[in-house]
């Protein structure tokens, strides 16, 4: 790759400064100052702009932990956005993969590479999502066993998938989906004559929300958590009768 689109796409600087900070002697490849805008530039080497490494281009994966008050878009002009927590070039290129209400806090992931996005938010790939719930009632048995087969949701035409609901103290539990419908669990748990009054997302497949994250941290994703969502089987479509 020529050094002024590795530059361009890896910092906020344009292709345009890339000559600028040629003329200003700024950048050095394996040590040596670079010249010209189009030298190539092969994996392996490394690239300081003003005697910082430069990070090669490549897709960019994080987790945040959201706060309440942030909603999740790239763009708001009322609230405030998650993506105002990233100290990242080129923020205007991520998304978000898998939204979370304003008033909800936890686990979000960002990243740049669209088909990873898509693994997590396509229905048919049927990635679980696990939430800790806080409740205003006790959760009775049997609106854990309603919840667990499938519920109507207002609006729908068909009910929620089967989920998994772990009782945790009596008005808290922990509830695993594999869809991620507008409001699905609040509007889950109103369907059932409760009302959710704290929501926390925990896990996405098998990333879960790093303990050592503050509201408002983020890192980057590993390597292994990367790969399980790429590891994670589409789910056969079932004929409907
Ligand atoms: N379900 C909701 O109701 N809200 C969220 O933020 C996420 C899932």
């Amino acid at each position: 790759m020529r050094l002024d689109k590795y530059i361009s796409s890896s910092t906020n600087y344009s292709r345009k400064d890339v000559r600028r900070l040629l003329r200003e002697k700024l950048l050095t490849l394996d040590g040596v100052v670079c010249k010209s805008p189009s030298l190539q530039i092969s994996s392996g080497q490394t690239i300081l702009l003003n005697g910082k490494a430069v990070q090669a281009p490549g897709f960019r994966y994080f987790m945040l932990h959201k706060p309440q008050g942030y909603v999740c878009a790239t763009k708001d002009n009322e609230h405030p956005i998650v993506i105002d927590f990233l100290e990242e070039p080129n923020k205007d290129k991520l998304q978000i993969a898998g939204r979370l209400d304003i008033d909800t806090t936890g686990l979000v992931l960002i990243t740049d590479d669209g088909q990873w996005n898509h693994a997590i938010t396509a229905p048919k790939r049927e990635c679980k999502k696990s939430y800790y719930v806080t409740l205003t009632n006790d959760v009775t048995e049997q609106a854990r066993s309603q919840l667990e087969q499938g519920v109507m949701l207002d609006g729908e035409i068909k009910p929620t998938k089967p989920a998994t609901v772990e009782v945790v103290y009596s008005n808290e539990v922990r509830l695993c989906i594999s869809e991620g419908k507008y409001h699905q669990v609040k509007r889950m748990f109103a369907a059932v004559g409760n009302k959710v009054c704290d929501l926390h997302r925990e896990c996405i497949g098998a990333i879960q929300l790093d303990p050592d994250l503050e509201q408002g941290q983020y890192r980057e994703l590993t390597k292994p958590e990367i790969d399980s969502i790429f590891s994670l089987q589409p789910q056969t479509v079932k004929q409907d009768k």
